[in-house]
């Protein structure tokens, strides 16, 4: 990281511990290096998103409080259930919270079992040892009841730092939707105390719109991964689709839409990534936050190509969009809690809409074969994997399971597997 001492007040004032946090940004370099920076052919548009990692934790942060200094209020998040739009609305930033290092896991194992999905002991690590600028920016905190792991953390969390929490339904019946409508309402009327400003039909609308740019520009991006051969690696459209979660919406629509531009080019004189033979490989599964790059990374230096990943950092996040139709506050909040029951998460039963979704993204993205990831402990994605396989295989599409965490410890066991499945893929 570049510049690190003129952010260094910024963090002191925050309360980071600055000499664990120091040890967070001096492994990126390292890693970011070998796994995005060495890629051959890389589209120039790239270039920003090199840049917002650079800085994830001083220029972003930065423009955070200078948000917070002009009144704004800044609310963090753990999940894609919650609405954005509503802190939009109300003069807000909504930040995602995942953690997807394993820095920070030993602090968070002092409050959480060992056998929690990485996903959550990281988040709590980070919080813990002080090593998130972002976590620090919270003027409020939101937690949502999905899997067990996240609900009862929540309660461990709020020990810390207040939590709000939303309560999502199990099924989505007509007993479910009720509830998530008056949750989002609710959490409207939370919004609005905390930033102290009334949400208004056209703040509302505003923001409804803006979020659907994003959605948009990520929808277009990963059209342009269904042409033969990809014109971009996996690993740098999942960064987009991380990115997405922290940055400036107006700025990060222009330059993916930039990105999709010279993309686009790519496409009409057939220059990809990799060539036309190379497999394509579809991840299916939990979600991957910055710096989880391990499988992608791992695919894509076994001879394959990423060109979707069916999660929350991928398809989840941007698929549905909300109904801009609305012209009240309360039919804009029923168009949100609508799209955002959409959200095909592991966590509700049935979960039928999730087998349709990766079965026709298997088409639409020719995909050779898929990778079934679970963070370990995730059993909400672990037991829907069974699912996944049985549709998959009537399809003839092979299918590999893969189980991990965020340590390094099991990444030649990994390589081999994905290695022979590859090849195994090229043989049928
Ligand atoms: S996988 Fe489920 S719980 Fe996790 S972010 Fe996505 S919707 Fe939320
Ligand atoms: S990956 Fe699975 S266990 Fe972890 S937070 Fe998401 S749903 Fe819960």
């Amino acid at each position: 990281m570049s510049g690190n001492e003129q952010y260094c007040k910024m963090w002191e004032a925050l309360g980071l511990d600055l000499e664990a946090h120091d040890q967070l940004l001096s492994v990126i370099p390292t890693i970011y290096q070998d796994i995005y920076l060495d890629q051959e052919n890389r589209p120039q548009g790239m270039e920003y998103f090199d840049f917002v990692v650079v800085e994830i934790h001083g220029l972003r942060i930065k423009e955070l409080q200078e948000h917070k200094e002009k009144g704004g209020k800044v609310v963090g998040a753990f999940c894609v259930y919650v609405p954005e739009e509503i802190v939009l609305a109300a003069g807000g930033v909504c930040v995602g919270l995942c953690a997807g290092a394993e820095v920070g896991m030993a602090e968070a194992e002092k409050v959480l079992p060992r056998n929690l999905c990485p996903l959550i002991k990281s988040a709590m690590g980070f919080k813990l040892a002080k090593i998130c600028p972002y976590f620090e920016s919270c003027d409020m905190i939101v937690g949502e009841t999905t899997c067990d792991g996240k609900k009862k953390a929540w309660e461990v969390l709020n020990e810390i730092v207040p939590t709000y929490v939303m309560d999502i339904p199990q099924k989505k019946s007509a007993k479910g939707k009720e509830l998530w409508l008056s949750e989002v309402s609710q959490f409207k009327d939370e919004v609005e105390r905390m930033t102290g400003n009334k949400i208004t039909s056209d703040s509302l609308g505003d923001a409804i719109n803006l979020v659907n740019q994003k959605r948009k520009a990520l929808k277009r991006l990963n059209d342009l991964r269904k042409a033969d051969p990809a014109p971009i690696s996996g690993r740098d459209a999942l960064l987009v689709e991380q990115v997405a979660f922290y940055d400036n919406i107006p700025r990060f629509v222009e330059k993916v839409s930039a990105l999709c531009d010279e993309l686009e080019e790519r496409v009409a004189k057939g220059i990809g990534i990799t060539d036309e033979s190379t497999t394509r490989i579809m991840i299916s599964g939990t979600p991957m936050v910055i710096p989880n790059w391990k499988l992608p990374f791992i695919i894509e230096t076994s001879g394959a190509t990423v060109v979707c990943e069916e999660s929350c950092t991928g398809q989840r996040y941007f698929r549905n969009l909300v109904d801009e139709g609305g012209d009240t506050v309360e039919s804009q909040i029923k168009n949100l809690a609508d799209r955002y029951l959409e959200t095909d998460c592991a966590c509700f039963t049935p979960n039928n809409e999730r087998i349709d979704h990766v079965l026709e993204y298997a088409e639409d993205y020719d995909v050779d074969g898929v990778v079934a990831y679970t963070l370990q402990f995730c059993d909400p994605y672990a037991v829907e994997t069974h699912k996944i396989k049985n549709a998959l295989g009537k399809k003839d599409i092979p299918v590999l399971e893969i189980e991990t965490d965020y340590g390094q410890e099991d990444t030649g066991q990994m390589k081999t597997r994905v290695e022979a499945f590859v090849e195994m893929i090229g043989n049928k």
